[in-house]
């Protein structure tokens, strides 16, 4: 899978004439400091301006591990990085780097590598609990963790506890003398508000498809049907296991099974037309197989296959609660849902939400910690519940689980808030939209097909404790990887409106404050597109010219070319992508902007 190391270390380029400074300052020769300059916006410049490995034949991850210890691990001694899990997605490979410390490792602490597929790393994304001095605290016996508190690093044991109570699993920290450290709930949840046969199911709920109001016939009543709510079944086809006579909801990597009360056994017909009604158990439990085996499909055509892994999925659990959850520390992982109320399972809404969860677990496993990251977590598994509703009826496009809620039970949530970034709550279940809503505004811009590559893309870039304004710059990072860069001014749009980030920059959509025909030219860019040439701007004498900034196109200036230096630019410098050169003149007046694709 891994090419060897001589492939990621291109030879620094010896040139003549004078190096472009960096804006920065710094000339990012070696690895190391190209790892650390690597936050989003300066990873254009790394990759190619980094040292030849001394040893060429190093293993890679090792030579990788060796320079994440090296660059995060000055301090203190007997801190080591272990990879944790490496996935690979369409845009690259994707590392997680767990931190521990003589022997045991740091609580929450570990860092994301990802590296393009040509093993290059594009980004750094670090949640490292630093150890900033020599640690005192000894070790003692059950120990499995070190945990860092105010100040102090502290040893700790963790385990997973049952809370009677609560009636879930809680990651429970201690100290040596039993005092509690953290308690944390692993599952995620929305409160109040996750041979061929056919059946008949909801694509996606009732409301949808009548493009109904909750009320009149089209009311949970108990949980009783009636012929409106019978008629809007629509009849699928997808397969079953046949064992013994009967036919099973099982797949290789999901099956309905009981898990916890409500009681209901899940049903195993004879006939390979299972025609239930919403008042008989079998209707949640195909309804929610079904589609939960439709996103599989869906998601094996658009190469993720990897995102669903063992669920069990318990179409009436949760103690009759109306509350549905997917449960990461449990395996197989668990999908309940609830039966208060509508019954979860009856809304595709509900179950696709659940099973986003499943997939951003296992896409960025062992992220969701830290407040605005677990709101973004919400918003997200939003969004694919909305896109594949949508993908199913053009009705109630912003409506979350409207037919699980919306109604007298709860009130559900939108994909189109007014509500801006500035503005959030803290709430959760408030803040959530706007992340949704930006995601929304996305898939309108640029369609479901290239908005849900992305959104399923950028899942494996979640980081504990991250926030909108960082994480927004990930989606733009995914539409350069994935479509270069066509889309990026749209989306920045979207993230605009929701004041998650500033306006959209200005050589993306247009200019302000220009000369409009000041005596310059590029020239050789197309050899320089090739990487044969170097490309160059040529300026009449009588231009005053004060400077050249060259940006990319996140926004992020990369270099400053001061009046007088060679306005030349080398293709070794510059990885594959779309750059904006603007000409700064003595008057305080700048240029259009130069396009320049390398
Ligand atoms: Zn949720």
């Amino acid at each position: 899978m891994f090419k060897s190391v001589k492939k990621l270390y291109p030879m620094l380029n010896q040139k003549s004439g004078k190096r472009i400074i960096f804006e920065s300052g710094l000339f990012m020769r070696s690895f190391l400091t190209c790892l650390l300059l690597i936050v989003l916006n300066a990873s254009n410049l790394c990759g190619q301006i980094v040292s030849e490995p001394s040893v060429a034949d190093r293993p890679y991850e090792e030579e990788l591990k060796n320079k994440l210890e090296q660059t995060y691990f000055k301090n203190v001694s007997e801190q080591v990085f272990t990879i944790e899990y490496k996935k690979e997605s369409k845009i690259g490979f994707h590392y997680k780097f767990k931190h521990s410390f003589k022997g045991y490792p740091v609580y929450d602490s570990y860092i994301l590598v990802h590296l393009d597929k040509t093993l290059k790393p594009y980004l750094v994304q670090t949640n490292l609990k630093e150890i900033t001095k020599e640690v005192t605290e000894t070790d003692f016996k059950g120990q499995n963790t070190w945990f860092k508190t105010d100040g102090d690093l502290v040893a700790a044991r963790q385990v997973l506890e049952f809370n009677v109570e609560k009636g879930q699993n809680f990651a429970m920290v201690y100290d040596r003398y039993g005092r509690i450290l953290s308690s944390n709930d692993p599952r995620l949840y929305f409160f109040k508000k996750d041979s061929m046969v056919s059946a008949m199911v909801y694509l996606p709920n009732p409301i949808v498809t009548d493009n109904a109001k909750y009320g009149g016939s089209y009311v949970d009543n108990v949980n009783k049907t009636n012929s409106i709510l019978d008629n809007a079944r629509r009849k699928v086809r997808f397969p079953a296991t046949y064992d013994s006579g009967k036919f099973i909801l099982q797949h290789d990597k999901f099956r309905i099974k009981d898990l916890n009360p409500p009681i209901e056994e899940p049903v195993q017909p004879t006939d390979t037309f299972f025609n239930y009604k919403r008042d008989e158990s079998g209707f949640e439990d195909v309804n929610a197989y079904y589609h939960i085996y439709a996103y599989y499909e869906y998601l094996k055509g658009k190469g993720f296959v990897d995102l669903i892994d063992s669920i069990e999925i318990d179409s009436h659990g949760e103690n009759g609660d109306d509350n549905s959850f997917f449960d990461p520390s449990k395996y197989p992982f668990t999908l309940e849902f609830g039966t208060g109320g509508v019954d979860d399972a009856e809304d595709a809404q509900v179950v696709i939400h659940e099973l986003g969860h499943s997939l951003s677990h296992l896409a960025a496993t062992g992220t969701a910690n830290g407040g605005e990251r677990l709101i973004m977590e919400e918003g997200q598994a939003d969004y694919l519940c909305l896109s594949y509703s949508r993908s199913l009826s053009s009705n109630h496009p912003y409506r979350v689980f409207s037919w699980d809620a919306h109604n007298e039970f709860w009130d559900g949530f939108n994909g189109n808030t007014t509500l801006t970034y500035p503005e959030r709550s803290g709430i959760k279940d408030i803040d959530r939209e706007i992340w949704s809503t930006a995601l929304i505004c996305m898939l309108e811009k640029i369609g479901r097909e290239k908005s849900d590559e992305i959104v399923l893309n950028y899942y494996y870039h979640q980081v504990g404790n991250s926030n909108m304004p960082a994480m927004a710059r990930v989606i733009l990072k995914m539409d350069s990887m994935l479509h270069g860069g066509k889309h990026v001014a749209a989306i920045w749009q979207c993230f605009n409106d929701r004041q998650i980030l500033d306006t959209v920059p200005w050589y993306l959509i247009g200019v302000r404050d220009l000369v409009r025909n000041p005596d310059y030219k590029l020239i050789n860019s197309y050899a320089f597109s090739l990487g044969l040439e170097p490309a160059e701007i040529k300026i009449a004498k009588n231009v005053d010219l004060s400077s050249v900034e060259i940006y990319d196109q996140l926004g992020q200036k990369l270099r400053t070319i001061e009046s007088g230096e060679p306005l030349i630019m080398h293709p070794e410098d510059f990885v594959p992508g779309i750059y904006y050169i603007r000409l700064l003149l003595m008057s305080g007046k700048n240029t259009e902007p130069l396009k320049l694709i390398r």
